[in-house]
């Protein structure tokens, strides 16, 4: 092992959407920061965008599923049930994401209060109101201020994408419904914001080359860097150290471009690592912060089922706009439908290329092969639009990801295997969301609707899990929780974790924005308390 004896201020354990917002704040502050990340820089050149042969590389070295791409910067997981959808390198899972950036609701917080079958949050909505807005600011969003379903809430830094006929389509179906709708907020600039160029709508985004998405290699990672920041890459960390008194003292990791092992020490470590990666590394690091037994525990992925809906208007959905509009009609409780909890209407703008869209990329539903296939593709090509519905899975603890102590990767660690299956109340929210995606597409005038469960033959639903959360909540009770409301260890109390992991309830929506709004929040604050918080063994408060 190469040794080094230096003590840094803090090092992050992992470069993605949270860990590059800790590295930004603490290296402003004038910190010694070191972040370690197991991948390596994506090129603008790198993406599948900018290739001819695109629609092949999505669906192999770009594919957003571990398991189906073979990439050495991976590592192993064995699901028995959702795909696991992630990029490992500089920027995390933001460089294949899609983007679409809404805000939780107060009511997101207080489940506990509401009906007792999830905690309470340790924080409020108010709580990271501010970040949230902050957070746009930081990372660069587009949308329109004035949702009536939402809080108030500062304008966007550029205003929402451009409308599309696809959307106008949508927005016409909700009305006639009397359902609720409005522009959704996304990660991309539509106007030239911070050295990035406004989106172009070239359409299928998930990462983009241009930079008009908010990839935080892009947004972020430079002005850490210039603020003297530290990125080690193709650096796996293997363990996270603790000394005699039971704080972390570093991380042992492996150099992958020399096949070293090396050990990096700090006075506060950030666990950034996301939903999977984090519980992994704990779990390995000999079961560390893991006295609630909740490391690893209560993953959520949202409940998901999906609907792509042909109308005889071309909508041109192989280019546009990776979002359009949000419908929160049914975000919250009603208890008369069946179950508890609620979901949201997310409505893409763009859909498949004509190689997705022919080998049925979203709902399923094949182009014919030989005679009829050339009537079909003109029928359906550039008449497609998207729909997906999320809604607000019940916490299970038997819903984890584990090790598999019986197996381990090329370093070693051992192998971490996933397994998540929707309880009563979710299934029951999900059949109830593809009845009411079948009203959408009735509304909408579509000629052909195509409802997509996420189920295989064996009825084993199989979500595309590209929110991975809940799997080291936070929560006022160290019994039930693994971190406290500012993200530190209950047990560890100079290690806090900064990734998704920490989410306690999953909303309705998609999750970066409020991972992002509690990072800030949570860097700030270690930055506001570092003497304290870096040498600290005082009694922790919620
Ligand atoms: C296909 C796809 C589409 C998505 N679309 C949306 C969307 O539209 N809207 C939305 O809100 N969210 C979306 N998401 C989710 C979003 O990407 C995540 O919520 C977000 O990236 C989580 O941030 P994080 O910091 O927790 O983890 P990540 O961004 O995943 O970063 C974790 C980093 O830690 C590194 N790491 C892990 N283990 C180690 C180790 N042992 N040593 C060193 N480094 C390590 C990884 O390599 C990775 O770079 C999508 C995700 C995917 C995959």
């Amino acid at each position: 092992m190469s040794a080094n004896n230096d003590i840094h201020d803090v090092l992050i354990i992992g470069s993605g959407a949270t860990g590059s917002i800790a590295a930004l704040v603490l290296a402003k502050a004038g910190h010694d920061v070191v972040c370690l990340e197991q991948g390596g820089w994506i090129e603008p050149g790198d993406f599948a965008h900018l290739h001819n042969d695109w629609a092949w590389r999505r669906a192999t070295s770009w594919n957003p599923d571990v398991n189906m791409r073979s990439h050495p910067d991976d590592y192993p997981v064995d699901s028995d049930s959702s795909q696991v959808l992630m990029w490992n390198g500089v920027g995390g899972s933001t460089n294949v994401y899609g983007a679409i950036w809404p805000r939780y609701r107060p009511s997101d917080f207080r489940k506990g209060d509401e009906h007792g079958l999830q905690p309470n949050w340790p924080i409020t909505y108010e709580d990271i109101a501010p970040h949230y807005d902050r957070v746009d600011l930081l990372l660069g969003t587009s949308g329109l201020a004035g949702d009536p379903a939402q809080p108030p809430r500062a304008p966007c830094p550029t205003g929402p994408l451009p409308f599309t006929a696809a959307a106008g389509r949508l927005a016409g179906a909700f009305d006639a419904l009397g359902w609720h709708w409005w522009p959704v907020e996304a990660g991309v600039v539509s106007e030239a914001y911070d050295g990035r160029p406004g989106c172009n709508g070239c359409g299928m985004c998930n990462g983009c080359p241009r930079g008009s998405m908010t990839l935080n290699s892009r947004s972020i990672w430079p002005k850490a860097l210039a603020a003297g920041a530290r990125l080690q890459t193709h650096a796996r960390v293997l363990r996270i150290e603790t000394g005699a008194d039971g704080r972390a003292t570093g991380a042992i990791w492996k150099n992958r471009i020399t096949g070293m092992e090396e050990r990096t020490r700090a006075r506060i470590v950030i666990v950034a690592a996301n939903g999977v990666g984090t519980p992994r590394l704990l779990l390995a690091s000999g079961n560390l912060a893991n006295s609630s037994g909740m490391v690893g525990r209560n993953l959520l992925h949202h409940t998901l089922v999906a609907a792509q809906i042909w109308v005889d208007e071309p909508v041109n959905g192989q280019m546009g706009y990776v979002a359009s509009l949000i419908s929160r009609e049914f975000a919250e409780t009603d208890v008369s439908r069946g179950f508890v909890n609620g979901f949201n209407f997310n409505c893409l703008t763009s859909t498949p290329s004509a190689g997705e869209m022919t080998t049925g990329w979203m709902s399923g539903t094949t182009a014919p092969w030989g005679a009829g296939h050339h009537e079909w593709f003109e029928k359906h090509f550039g008449h497609s639009i998207g729909l997906f519905a999320i809604g607000d899975d019940l916490p299970n603890p038997d819903n984890r990801v584990f090790l598999d102590e019986s197996r381990t990767d090329e370093d070693g660690v051992p192998v971490i295997r996933m397994h998540y299956e929707p309880g009563e109340n979710d299934r029951r929210m999900m059949n109830y969301m593809l009845d009411r995606l079948e009203d959408v597409g009735r509304a909408a005038g579509a000629f052909e609707i195509a409802l997509q469960d996420y189920r295989d033959a064996n009825g084993v639903y199989r979500t595309p899990a590209w929110h991975m959360i809940g799997t080291c909540r936070m929560g006022a009770d160290p019994e039930t929780s693994v971190v406290n409301g500012w993200h530190q260890s209950w047990d560890v109390p100079n290690m806090f974790i900064m990734d998704g992991s920490v989410l306690a309830t999953g909303g309705v929506v998609n999750p970066t924005p409020t991972i992002s709004a509690l990072a800030l929040r949570a860097s700030e604050h270690i930055r506001d308390n570092f003497a304290d918080l870096s040498g600290t063994t005082r009694t922790l408060a919620a």
